[in-house]
């Protein structure tokens, strides 16, 4: 034990977030004890309240503040394209890129049978129930270009199919094995563009 427990915990916690390792963890945390009660007060209270008052849109799963996300609420927006992605996050880099403008559908994840995620684990049945009402003519599938996101295409492609409705993919291009969201925008701008059809 070289921490006090309280130091050690911190450590702990902070180790569990993305990107940072034991030694960032500790960094964080020595920086931490170093801040006035406000500052480490603000960042608490940050945390508390995304988890407080964000939840999931229950039309498409992006994350909002009311029932249903402003972007299910835009009526600019073109009601016959739908647009699949992985996380949030990438609803912010397709956003970006700025040449999308129809809806989007939030799966969650990606299927991953090393990481025990099927099917069922995502909001697939969601999308399928969207589709229903015929409005949906074309579904632009953007999950990242690795082998989860490509086997994610290829499974909701084949249930898509058959409901006569358009699947394309976002292009290649994008560096494969990579996330969407760290493509930079002219580049996810094209992908989109030059989608092709599965
Ligand atoms: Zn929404």
């Amino acid at each position: 034990m070289y921490y006090a427990a309280p130091v050690a915990m911190l450590i702990d916690e902070l180790a569990k977030l993305p990107g940072i390792g034991p030694k960032s963890a500790q960094r964080l945390a020595f920086y931490l004890l170093k801040v006035s009660p406000g500052e480490a007060g603000r960042l608490v209270n940050a945390i508390v309240d995304v988890k407080e008052k964000i939840g999931f849109c229950g039309v498409c799963f992006n994350i909002t503040e009311g029932d249903v996300c402003e972007l299910c609420q835009d009526f600019n927006r073109d009601d016959s394209l739908l647009c699949v992605v992985e996380e949030p996050r990438d609803i912010i880099a397709l956003e970006k890129a700025g040449n999308f403008k129809g809806r989007y559908h939030v799966l969650g994840g990606a299927i991953s049978p090393i990481e025990g995620i099927g099917p069922g684990d995502l909001k697939i049945k969601e999308l399928l129930n969207r589709l229903k009402d015929g409005k949906i003519k074309e579904i632009v599938i953007a999950t990242n270009p690795n082998i989860e996101g490509e086997a994610t295409a290829m499974y909701i492609a084949k249930l898509v199919k058959p409901l006569e409705i358009r699947v394309t993919r976002i292009a290649s291009g994008l560096p494969v094995g990579g996330d969407l969201e760290y493509a930079d925008e002219v580049t996810l701008g094209k992908a989109l563009e030059g989608r092709r059809e599965m």
